[in-house]
């Protein structure tokens, strides 16, 4: 905990001060971002320093793995699907971007069926992904890194799928005003790799 407090105080003295106009401007103004991120809650995912997003730049939801759950309007809790409707509907955003990355751990979850029917939420929620399991048992890879590879990517075009099942997102994709990405992050490597029109995954 000191050191967060001690970061928040080096945040007051650096960047708070230099950008000062900027925060009290979005302050006043609002916000009114032109990208949607949905990143995963994984602790090595930091858009504001691997992307250098500042404030008001992208609007975000974390969630486990990144998902996108298709569109159900029910009396249920979507805290992902009432943050797209927010973000298309209300701010109109141009973008939006599913953001997977290596190693996530709810995607290991997912292969290696660690959570099923043993979790109050997590189980249930990593089944969004499952098309991209039955993928990589498809391709009968041996290498769990592979696998692993496979299904992280998988799962990205999952939630590209299911986010054009929102009949909003769909309307607005199609007469242009919002375009859709599938990015993927390597924490490892430091790199970042984006979906070409083809589908495939290629090294920006
Ligand atoms: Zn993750």
């Amino acid at each position: 905990m000191d050191a967060l407090i001690e970061g928040y105080r080096h945040f007051r003295k650096t960047y708070y001060r230099e950008n000062e106009k900027l925060l009290k401007d979005l302050f006043e103004r609002g916000q009114s971002p032109k990208t949607m991120m949905i990143a995963c809650s994984d602790s090595r995912i930091d858009p504001a320093l691997q992307l250098g997003a500042r404030p008001g730049d992208v609007f975000m939801v974390r969630n486990v793995a990144n998902l996108v759950p298709p569109y159900r309007p029910d009396s249920e809790f979507h805290s992902t699907s009432a943050a797209l409707e927010f973000a298309v509907l209300a701010l109109k955003v141009e973008h939006i971007i599913v953001l997977g990355h290596a190693r996530c751990g709810g995607i290991a979850a997912l292969l290696s069926g660690a959570h099923a029917g043993r979790s109050d939420f997590v189980g249930n929620w990593i089944r969004i992904a499952e098309p991209a399991r039955q993928a990589v048992e498809a391709a009968n890879l041996h290498d769990d890194d592979q696998r692993r590879l496979l299904a992280e990517l998988e799962s990205v075009k999952v939630s590209l799928k299911n986010l054009r099942t929102f009949p909003w997102v769909k309307t607005a994709e199609d007469a242009g005003h919002l375009k859709i990405h599938g990015w993927y992050f390597n924490i490892g490597t430091g790199l970042l790799w984006r979906q070409n029109a083809d589908g495939k995954f290629e090294q920006v």
